[in-house]
């Protein structure tokens, strides 16, 4: 008699979830739903229809109101909304990818194997390096170009550093481009040897020079490399981008791969400053097409640490007479704040060195005095002088960062500023006490694109690797909650998408990932990876189908 009333109820509840309530394209249930609302609530299912979330609850509010063909049992996995990275180059990535590889090198000798190994392959006669980083080598010196030149005296190379901010470049490439000793652009440097003579160095807008003369990618092999990154990012649970500067040719380059379905990323893409991307501002205005948005402009103010080019209030403490480069003039800059301002986009600017940061802080607040919400960002805001802090709540300073650059750059960041400056530098905390939110990103290709190594950094100020040392000035670690935001709800906010990205609420897109693991962080990293990614509704990536 039991056993029937078990078959019996049994059946019941099989045919009332047949038969009743409201049908919906999909429900998620048995999962722990970081919703990353206002109130941070922990739901456990979600239904879903059109790629909108119609509603997230509690198991059996969702299963009795809702009906549908497609029920995913999530084994009471962690579920939280797609994740963001808020400063990325997916251009720069494409070209790496395409370009001969020179991450990790541990010498100079090594890039110079790879670049003959490269030759020999591919056969190339132009050899374009992307990775390098002398701070790796166990030197703060930059090399020079003497051993290249003898590799390949009648080819061109041109390698450019992991940061992009300098290039090393042979002599046959600077004679094709027309470089001498004496070329001299505004915020760059051909750097030069004792005996005047160039040692192969460009830095900042001097790799403007060789640029013309580097053969460019086409559309299908970039469009290729893309597809390959965004399948590496959805695998971490990666389902949207802020694309940290595009040229104006790469505007239809991102517009067909929407329209013809193949970029499923949300793109949020921030123009460099030309001239006809100025003239695309005026006249498109903010542009949106399905998943590639378009209201915002890149400027770069300085340079990189690593590069010396950050520009900073005193000189450098491993250079005595350098204060590093102001990459684009005052009155740019100002320019650029009033043309945002006036075209409703928002100006991001690149802020390393203190200086710049305070220079870009002090254009920002003529912004602030004309529109409250304007969400301008410094991109790293890296170096900040203390008493420069407050002008991010005063001027409603969006800070955009990377903590992965903090633990990366903590071997060598205190021989460029010292012991004093150090303590504003990577100050993400103070930053957040400030605005009250933080954009976070990765920057990659200069960092890995994978989001669980920020979580570490930021919550831990440690590399994967850094188990056994103490974490890098832990009292700017923010938390687990607050780096998850960072990469949610406060990334959507800093595009002006929190309407429909950024936390899983009704009304809101179905774009969410389901983890193989718990997120958390340790002092023991925690690597992780999605179990399914989701954007509006539709499986964009499912590891139980590798
Ligand atoms: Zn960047």
């Amino acid at each position: 008699m039991k056993k029937n009333t078990f078959l019996f109820s049994f059946l019941v509840l099989i045919l009332s979830s047949c038969m009743k309530g409201e049908k919906v394209d999909l429900i998620v249930h048995n999962a722990v739903i970081f919703t990353m609302n206002n109130e941070s609530s922990i739901q456990e299912a979600m239904a879903i229809r059109n790629g909108k979330i119609i509603e997230v609850g509690p198991e059996r509010q969702i299963l009795n109101k809702y009906r549908s063909d497609q029920t995913i049992d999530a084994k009471g996995k962690d579920i939280y909304p797609g994740f963001t990275d808020a400063h990325g180059h997916l251009l720069l990535y494409a070209q790496q990818k395409l370009t001969l590889d020179l991450v990790d090198s541990k010498s100079l000798n090594e890039v110079l194997v790879r670049c003959e190994k490269y030759k020999s392959l591919k056969g190339k006669d132009f050899i374009v390096g992307t990775g390098w980083d002398q701070s790796l080598w166990g030197t703060n010196d930059l090399p020079t170009n003497a051993e290249l030149n003898k590799l390949f005296p009648s080819i061109p190379v041109c390698l450019y550093r992991i940061d992009g901010h300098a290039a090393l470049v042979n002599d046959c490439l600077l004679k094709k481009a027309n470089i001498t000793a004496a070329s001299f652009v505004d915020g760059g440097e051909v750097s030069l040897d004792q005996n005047g003579k160039s040692t192969g160095i460009l830095i900042d807008n001097a790799i403007g020079l060789v640029e013309a003369s580097i053969p460019k990618f086409s559309d299908a092999d970039l469009s290729k490399a893309i597809i390959e990154i965004q399948e590496e990012l959805f695998q971490y649970g990666i389902t949207g981008v802020h694309e940290a500067g595009i040229d104006y040719r790469h505007i239809s380059l991102f517009r067909n791969m929407v329209k013809n379905g193949s970029l499923k990323l949300d793109v949020y893409a921030m123009l460099r400053m030309s001239k006809e991307n100025l003239n695309f501002a005026k006249k498109y205005g903010q542009f949106r097409y399905k998943n590639l948005s378009i209201q915002s402009f890149k400027v770069w103010a300085d340079g990189a640490l690593g590069s010396r080019g950050a520009y900073l209030k005193k000189s450098y403490d491993d250079a005595a007479h350098s204060h590093g480069l102001l990459l684009t003039s005052v009155k740019e800059l100002k320019d650029m704040a009033q043309f945002c301002i006036e075209n409703d986009y928002q100006m991001n600017t690149h802020g390393i060195g203190d200086s710049a940061n305070a220079l870009v802080l002090e254009i920002y607040k003529d912004a602030f005095q004309k529109k409250k919400d304007h969400r301008f960002r410094i991109e790293h805001a890296q170096v900040i002088d203390p008493n420069d802090f407050k002008k991010f709540a005063d001027y409603s300073v969006f800070p955009s960062v990377q903590p992965t650059h903090a633990v990366s750059d903590q071997r060598w960041a205190i021989n460029r500023i010292g012991a004093e400056r150090i303590k504003g530098a990577y100050a993400y905390k103070t930053l957040l006490s400030q605005f009250g939110m933080l954009a976070i990103g990765t920057d990659f290709p200069i960092e890995r694109t994978n989001p669980f190594l920020t979580i570490h950094a930021a919550v831990q100020r440690r590399t994967a690797t850094d188990e056994s040392i103490e974490g890098f000035y832990m009292n700017e670690a923010i938390s687990l909650e607050e780096v998850l935001r960072g990469m949610t709800i406060w990334a959507a906010f800093a595009s002006f998408q929190e309407n429909k990205l950024g936390s899983l609420e009704k009304g809101k897109d179905a774009t969410f990932v389901i983890f193989e693991r718990k997120v958390q962080s340790q002092v023991k990293f925690q690597q992780n990876y999605s179990w399914m990614t989701f954007v509006k509704g539709l499986i964009v990536y499912d590891a139980n189908e590798l």
